[in-house]
């Protein structure tokens, strides 16, 4: 099937038009007109080569939000018309142990789990090609339920990234009453972060670089909003917090909130940057017997869920639309932190 994609040819050729094949509709593949994808972080990262093992061309793309226009004999949960999404992953071994337990980002099987995009299509070699893109053919066990208001769908696209990739570590970690959550970085995943761990019923402090994202912090649902550059409002939460989620996407200091966790208290990072942040020291982890953690993205099962939590509570994303073609701006903008909070591809303009 040909699919009118924006790919990067190579880490320093900005996203262009193309045409890429799709494979045919399998039995238990669902086909999908992607009406809109948000642009996440990692998109950046991976176009730029910024993170090893990118393979080019690489269309990016996974919060990705469409309608189903066909299925395979076998599909049982989705039918054509339905509105659907997928995130960042397209596959997995289906019968390892985290695969067993819903966790199938941290699939054990030979080829681990695919990406949906710049990820190997059953150990075949082959490459996926993500949301940046008018259509897309995903096996059903990776294919979300919408259940969003049709005039919500736009805002809806970046919970399948954002959204996802905060939840499950919220949960995990359980954030809820009487914890006291700090977010670092009101980004793309910080923003809804707060969002989540706010409706969670957790405590939530914001913490910003951004002196001009206080008012908006507070607006998204943060208790408190601390700006991570001035010490003393840094020390006035010294060992405080039971949880601290960092989605900075560059490397920092790490120690600067270690030493905000109170005894047993847990920071998890979620942000990849291109380089490593400097090493914390291990004296902060080893006196309040605190923790350094890591989060990747949710399984499916737990997608579903954050995807039917937030529409019961009216929880979408804020986002600002862009058309496919203003991709390297919407790019540079990021670079500098400089979008509340996430961009949305309106995939009608590709
Ligand atoms: P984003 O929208 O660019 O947000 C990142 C935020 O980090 C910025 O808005 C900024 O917030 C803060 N920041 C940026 N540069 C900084 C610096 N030099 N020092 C301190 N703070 C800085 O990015 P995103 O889409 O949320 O993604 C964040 C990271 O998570 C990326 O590295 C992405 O690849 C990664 N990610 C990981 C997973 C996973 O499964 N673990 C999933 C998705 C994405 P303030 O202005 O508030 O300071
Ligand atoms: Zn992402
Ligand atoms: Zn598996």
């Amino acid at each position: 099937m040909q699919t009118k994609v924006y790919a990067a040819q190579s880490p320093t050729t900005p996203l262009a038009p193309t045409v890429i094949s799709r494979r045919a509709v399998g039995s238990s593949d669902v086909a999908i007109d992607i009406l809109y994808c948000g642009v996440c972080h990692s998109d950046l990262h991976a176009a730029r080569g910024e993170w090893p093992g990118m393979r080019y061309p690489l269309v990016p793309g996974h919060e990705i939000i469409g309608r189903v226009s066909a299925i395979g004999g076998a599909v049982s949960n989705h039918k054509i018309g339905d509105i659907v999404g997928v995130g960042c992953m397209v596959g997995s071994c289906r019968h390892c142990d985290s695969c067993d337990d819903g966790l199938e980002q941290y699939c054990e099987g030979p080829h681990g789990w695919q990406q949906t995009y710049n990820g190997w299509l059953d150990g075949s070699g082959e490459n996926t090609y993500g949301g940046y893109a008018d259509g897309i053919t995903v096996d059903e066990h990776f294919v979300l339920k919408i259940t969003h208001h049709e005039s919500e769908l736009a805002a809806v696209a970046p919970l399948l990234c954002a959204g996802i990739t905060t939840w499950s570590p919220l949960r995990h970690w359980k954030a809820g009453p009487g914890k006291k959550v700090g977010i670092v970085g009101i980004g793309g995943l910080g923003h809804m972060g707060v969002k989540l761990a706010h409706a969670m019923g957790a405590h939530v402090v914001a913490f910003t670089t951004s002196p001009n994202k206080v008012q908006a912090a507070l607006e998204l649902g943060a208790d408190e909003v601390v700006v991570s550059r001035n010490a003393d409002e840094m020390a006035a939460h010294s060992k405080s917090f039971d949880f601290i989620l960092n989605t900075v996407a560059a490397p920092h200091d790490l120690d600067a909130f270690m030493t905000l966790l109170k005894r047993d208290g847990t920071m998890t990072m979620v942000g990849v940057p291109d380089s490593p942040h400097p090493s914390p020291g291990v004296a902060n982890l080893i006196f309040q017997r605190r923790q350094l953690a890591g989060s990747l993205i949710g399984g499916i099962a737990e997608t579903q869920e954050m995807l039917d939590f937030c529409a019961q509570h009216g929880i979408t994303s804020e986002v600002e639309m862009i058309e496919m073609q203003d991709i390297e701006t919407a790019f540079k903008r990021m670079q500098k932190s400089d979008v509340k909070y996430r961009f949305v591809i309106d995939l009608a303009t590709i």
